[in-house]
């Protein structure tokens, strides 16, 4: 029986890898779930998996359940898992989203075989710290973002020398053929017309952000040069990544709009008799009709950001990922426009008391939480003067 965990296992992802798992529940067996707010679902959750373990981080909620089911482990954090879990489990999803799922997937690392990693937020702030913690305790990592578990399924035969470039396809989000008008609502910008994911990563795909962040996760997955990176509108979504390697040979990753095949993947990977879910037949129409497109950098300004990135890991990375983070959430509380989401980070990175951390190298989980707590600080506050305007 196959011991798993799942870190927020009430959103779109963690929803997902249950469903996955419910089609062979007596093969598993489900022993921490997680969520902040949700414990309606958790709840229900915890009965249908049988599930001991809870973490439930907000603090309100976590009091509420803690008295209404005194049978089960409810946990406010991840600290001190030993206390919590014995041994190890076999396979773990990340997939809180945000900035606030890196210090439980580093602290979850030493209790699991396999982790496979959707939080791209805590890859892009802090994969040092996280490589760190996969070698320590030889735990087997693989990356779930579509494009990137793509990406990873073809090269494994290769060397990252090998590889010349490769191109991310971005779908354009719900604004690629509308105009991108002063009055959206956070409603309209969730609207992906290919996938349903959480909130923040549906407006970072109406942005376009979601691939500036996907271009910096895959660089420092698979230790390639960022010079070698391109991005190509793909309305359908069906292929994931192009990667063309230095021998002539070009591979093209195509599969359904669908999480659960790389999540299944993750879970399945290595099994003589792999229990996959049921995909469609191959989309010969979509195939026919691949229409590739290089992306409108003024309607989509936040491409320019990609000039910015540094190319070793640097604490610019954190101010990035929390400048968006607090301002995708002002934009979901009706604070900002749509458009000002990009105009601000764009004017926020370039201030010099930001700009800087592009010399700083990460060196630990406090010092990338307290510049998160800072950035989206300094954020909130310099969009309020400018609106006040
Ligand atoms: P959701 O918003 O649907 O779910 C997020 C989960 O994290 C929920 O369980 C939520 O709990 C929990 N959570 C939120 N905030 C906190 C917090 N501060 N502390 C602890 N737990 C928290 O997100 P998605 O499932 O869409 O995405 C998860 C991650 O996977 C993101 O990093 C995203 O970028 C990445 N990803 C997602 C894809 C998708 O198709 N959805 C595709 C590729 C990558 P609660 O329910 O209480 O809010
Ligand atoms: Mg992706």
């Amino acid at each position: 029986m196959k011991k798993i965990i799942i870190l927020g296992s009430t959103g779109s992802i963690g929803k997902q890898t249950l469903e996955i798992i419910k089609k062979n529940k007596k093969n598993f067996k489900v022993v921490l779930l997680s969520t902040d707010k949700n414990i309606n679902l958790i709840t229900k959750q915890i009965k249908t998996f049988k599930v001991k373990n809870v973490v439930v981080t907000n603090n309100k909620k976590f009091e509420i359940l803690k008295k209404k089911l005194k049978k089960i482990n409810i946990f406010p954090d991840f600290e001190n898992l030993d206390n919590k879990i014995k041994g190890k489990v076999d396979y773990t999803m990340s997939a809180i989203s945000g900035i606030e799922g890196l210090r439980p997937t580093i602290n979850i690392i030493k209790k699991t075989k396999r982790i496979a990693i959707a939080n791209k937020e805590s890859i892009i702030c802090g994969w040092g710290l996280i490589q760190k913690e996969l070698k320590k305790n030889k735990t087997e990592f693989i990356p779930v973002d579509s494009e990137h578990f793509s990406i990873w399924s073809v090269i494994n035969d290769f060397n990252t020398s090998d590889i010349e470039r490769i191109i991310l396809t971005a779908s354009g989000g719900p604004f690629l053929n509308k105009k991108i008008r002063s009055n959206i609502l956070p409603n309209d910008a969730i609207k992906h017309p290919n996938w349903v994911m959480g909130k923040k990563i549906s407006i970072d795909s109406a942005t376009l952000m979601n691939k500036i962040f996907e271009i910096i996760e895959a660089k420092k997955i698979f230790n390639v040069d960022l010079k070698k990176f391109d991005i190509l509108i793909h309305p359908k979504s069906y292929i994931h990544a192009i990667v063309k390697f230095k021998n002539g040979l070009i591979k093209i990753i195509a599969h359904d709009t669908n999480m659960k095949i790389p999540i299944s993947n993750s879970i399945y990977l290595g099994e003589k008799k792999q229990n996959f879910i049921k995909s469609k037949k191959i989309d010969l129409n979509t195939l026919n009709y691949l229409n590739f497109q290089k992306i409108n950098v003024k309607k989509f300004p936040v491409i320019k950001i990609l000039k910015k990135i540094t190319k070793k890991n640097s604490l610019f990375d954190t101010v990035l990922v929390s400048i968006n983070d607090e301002l995708v959430d002002l934009f979901l509380n009706s604070k900002i426009k749509f458009s000002e989401i990009s105009s601000k980070i764009w004017l926020l990175i370039n201030l010099p008391f930001l700009s800087k951390f592009k010399h700083q190298k990460p060196k630990n989980l406090a010092q990338i939480e307290k510049l998160n707590e800072f950035v989206r600080l300094k954020t909130r506050t310099l969009s309020v003067i400018s609106k006040k305007k």
